[in-house]
């Protein structure tokens, strides 16, 4: 290694090379937690181990750019720290049932788990065009209603929670003072209205439901207070007690979150298990503000991602997506902010695409390039240094301005010496590359497809669309009561290999065997 120059693998402390996996040498991380507001290292519970969860979609529409925001930056964190050699087991919920999926699918008259499943698909595809890999559970709140019925159980069993006629079941606020410290926010600033119904048989207007009873023409499971389904809260706390512990060790979401949901969340956990806290640090990244507003589907100024990743070049919107501080509001005007992150990606990515052509030119031809000029020291120095203030940058609460400047600042170093010679070795381009292929690994915004239109569903390579079409035809003639249609196209799936099978969550079906 270069004297002087910290390499992330060995002085700093970390990296992904020598030592990664002894957990005593992880480079730490710090990171600002918004329950005790400062920044503080990243302690895992379990070293190398990352419990981590974020807060993932309500997919009653398509997702659109500001969730996007949220999750390609927990992504960059994901992958970060997977770099430094934590073993990260990264959980994002899906809440595919609630009032607006429900509300859609009578509109629609489709069986619920068709809408939310529909857009849930369309959104796992706008993440992989984003580049976002590194979830390892998306956890669907419907395949977890027994975690969740075993939880409300053990809030009503310690008199956290009670149930009022109709079986619906309430948490009551009054039991759990600690309500309100994650946000800084008063428990009456719950507005009762919004998110919150007013129900006369609440014992406080502030207390949420942990279990609401079906009304005609919803679905429901069966459960201790009868038929049913989940609150909006208690998935997120059934599903990480479940996968990740009780106690872990970094939760997120987007800002709006805070309050009152991570405060239920908070109040659910620790009540079930009596263990605190929930989660050792709590992240939360910024909004996507629309021209000074938020971006929300009740303001009606949402941009659907589908529509965007149609236009532009997934790297460039994962690039602006990325350009900001991550804990405050981005500022999105539509194609001007897009337009100004494609010229600003050109010039960073132009180098980087230039050493790649030339390492090709030289493999095509088998040759080392070894009569070419060699890199001053120097050169090399700063390429290690460059690494090692990007991982700095991003150590420190995330710095993605400063990784990307840094990134920048090499980009000129790069023209410059290409401006002299394109003739060097693979070695030296490799020197030349690392900061890149660092950058990319973390920040991931150049080894994604750079056509627009990927992520968007045109021709779908399997079958399950048109299953789902069948099946949503196959709905739709039960709807009208029209059974022997209904039953006609499940024989026909059947005949075609797809056995249909119907579940409280609707039908669901698989390929037959063999
Ligand atoms: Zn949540």
């Amino acid at each position: 290694m270069v004297e002087g120059v910290p390499s992330n693998a060995a002085a700093a402390g970390s990296g992904p090379a020598g030592g990664a996996r002894d957990p005593r040498k992880l480079r730490e991380v710090r990171i600002y937690d918004t329950l005790q507001e400062k920044v503080v290292p990243l302690n895992p519970l379990v070293p190398p181990r990352v419990g981590m969860f974020v807060c993932g979609l309500t997919p009653y529409k398509p997702s659109h750019i500001g969730h996007a925001r949220t999750f390609v930056f927990f992504d960059v964190v994901a992958r970060f720290l997977r770099h430094l050699g934590y073993r990260v087991f990264y959980v994002q919920n899906s809440t595919d049932i609630d009032d607006k999926i429900i509300r859609i699918s009578n509109e629609e008259k489709v069986d619920f788990f068709e809408v939310s499943e529909r857009n849930f698909r369309l959104y796992l595809l706008n993440m992989e065009a984003l580049g976002v890999r590194s979830v390892n559970l998306y956890a669907r709140t419907t395949d977890y209603i027994p975690e969740i019925v075993t939880q409300i159980r053990q809030l009503t069993d310690k008199g956290f929670g009670y149930t009022v006629e109709g079986g619906d079941v309430f948490f009551e606020i009054a039991k759990f003072p600690k309500f309100g410290a994650l946000s800084k926010q008063k428990v009456e600033s719950v507005q009762p209205g919004a998110r919150v119904e007013v129900d006369a048989r609440k014992r406080s207007p502030e207390d949420f439901a942990l279990w609401k009873s079906a009304k005609p023409q919803e679905p429901w499971w069966e459960s201790p207070w009868g038929r049913g389904r989940p609150g909006w809260h208690i998935e997120d706390t059934a599903i990480t007690v479940n996968v990740l512990g009780p106690r872990y060790d970094l939760h997120g979401g987007g800002s709006e979150l805070r309050f009152p949901h991570h405060e239920a969340e908070i109040a659910q956990a620790e009540s079930a298990t009596g263990l605190s806290p929930l989660a050792a640090l709590w992240m939360h990244a910024g909004l996507l503000n629309m021209r000074g507003e938020k971006m929300s589907k009740s303001l009606g100024n949402v941009e659907p991602l589908d529509e965007t990743l149609r236009k532009w070049n997934p790297a460039v919107l994962r690039y602006f997506l990325l350009s900001g501080l991550y804990r405050s509001p981005l500022e999105y005007a539509g194609t001007e902010s897009l337009q100004e992150a494609e010229r600003s990606f050109e010039t960073l990515a132009a180098p980087f695409r230039r050493l790649n052509e030339l390492w090709s030119d030289l493999a095509r031809a088998n040759d080392q390039g070894s009569r070419g000029p060699e890199l001053p020291k120097e050169v090399m120095t700063r390429s290690r240094a460059t690494e090692e203030r990007i991982i700095g940058a991003l150590a420190e609460d995330f710095q993605l301005r400063e990784a990307t400047r840094q990134l920048f600042g090499w980009g000129k170093e790069v023209n410059s010496l290409l401006a002299k010679s394109e003739g060097y070795s693979t070695e030296a381009l490799d020197v030349l590359l690392a900061p890149y292929e660092l950058a990319d690994q973390v920040l991931g915004f150049f080894s994604i497809d750079e056509a627009p239109g990927r992520g968007v569903p045109v021709a779908p390579s399997d079958i399950s669309s048109l299953v789902e079409l069948v099946l949503a035809a196959r709905q739709r003639a039960r709807a009208r009561g029209d059974f022997a249609e209904a039953d006609r196209l499940r024989a026909d799936l059947g005949e075609a290999g797809v056995l249909v099978e119907d579940t409280p969550k609707g039908p669901k079906w698989k390929r037959k065997e063999g």
